[in-house]
């Protein structure tokens, strides 16, 4: 099993090796209270551990390099610098509950190499740290109250930016925890996302500590290689395996398989014909998944693929309601920053 890695957390250790462990928490819930902004607002702590804290601690793991927000919606992207000087995004986004939602990442850049994402045509660099991670939610919750005062709230965080979350197993799960303990985030308003990395998957069976969050697993193809052709890290027997996974996930998570969805890229010409949904249909039949969100495909900087048009999508949705399959289309947000799904690529430039 991976370590859960934390810069801040080793840096606070070394400088208090023998601290109670309700310590921690008086940071942790601090760091998480939108009236704080620095180590010397923690009264809880000792005024000689604030000013320690304050001269060798980092209050938060990374610094804003760009901000912008869109013009057509509300959604706003940051690019975020690292301690170690690398660069990550973070998107902000309305959403209908009135609140916000936050678009997190988990790695920079992503070795999974999926042929319509602007992160898997970089190199995989690192996995981001729990600190790196659970600090997305700080960085827009400041970001908010300053833009906006004290009443906006973060009420849904999505695993759909850079990297496959459960390639940095530990990190998120320690990260999701953390916001569980210390906001007002439930576990069914955080989707973790992922392509599918079977091993993950087994290992949530298993693991009693894994919170009860949504998790929405990439199909785009139920042709073995038509996707293996978009996602490459995928194998000839992924959907046999991923079918018979959904099934024990359905019987030992119980009301868990309400939270689990497929997600679909609709590519203009790829994945998008009719004998496509047709196959879709018959593959989902397999599965203990009944729900499935369509989303047209964002162009990114040099791609060659584009998303369906309108008429396509409603055709290859009428396909899937018509077998009983909850299919949805998802909203895009950000397209003109660059920010929708499989847009971010965390470039200083
Ligand atoms: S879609 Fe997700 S898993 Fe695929 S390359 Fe992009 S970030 Fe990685």
């Amino acid at each position: 099993m991976d370590k859960v890695s934390s810069m801040r957390q080793e840096l606070i250790e070394q400088l208090f090796p023998s601290e109670p462990a309700y310590r921690r928490k008086q940071r942790e819930r601090a760091f998480f209270d939108a009236k704080i902004d620095g180590w010397a607002g923690i009264t809880t702590l000792p005024k000689l551990e604030r000013q320690t804290l304050q001269d060798k601690v980092p209050w938060i793991s990374h610094q804003l390099a760009k901000l912008i927000t869109s013009d057509i919606d509300d959604t706003t992207k940051a690019l975020l610098q690292t301690l170690d000087g690398m660069y990550f995004e973070t998107v902000l986004l309305p959403n209908a509950r009135g609140a916000w939602t936050i678009c997190v990442s988990s790695q920079i850049g992503c070795a999974m190499g999926c042929r319509f994402c602007a992160t898997g045509a970089m190199d995989f660099k690192r996995n981001l740290t729990v600190d790196e991670i659970a600090d997305q939610y700080r960085f827009w919750q400041q970001h908010l109250v300053k833009k906006l005062g004290n009443t906006e709230r973060i009420s849904n965080v999505v695993f759909m930016g850079m990297g496959e979350p459960l390639a940095n197993y530990e990190n998120i799960k320690a990260a999701i925890l953390t916001w569980l303990e210390n906001t007002d985030l439930g576990p069914t308003h955080i989707i973790v996302s992922t392509v599918g990395l079977l091993t993950k998957l087994e290992e949530i069976l298993i693991d009693a500590t894994w919170p009860p969050v949504r998790l929405a697993i990439s199909l785009h193809s139920a042709d073995s290689v038509e996707r293996q052709k978009i996602v490459p890290s995928s194998t000839p027997d992924f959907l046999t395996k991923l079918a018979d996974w959904s099934h024990r996930y359905a019987v030992n998570l119980g009301n868990r398989r309400l939270y689990l969805t497929f997600e679909y890229t609709l590519i203009a010409g790829v994945n998008d014909s009719l004998r496509e949904a047709r196959v879709l249909a018959d593959y989902m039949m397999t599965t203990a998944v009944r729900k499935i969100n369509l989303i047209p495909c964002n162009p990114i900087d040099g791609g060659d693929l584009a998303g369906s048009d309108s008429n396509n999508i409603l055709a290859f949705e009428k396909i899937l309601l018509a077998r009983g399959i909850d299919a949805t289309r998802r909203r895009s947000f950000g397209g003109d920053i660059q920010a929708a799904c499989g847009q971010l690529a965390g470039s200083a430039s």
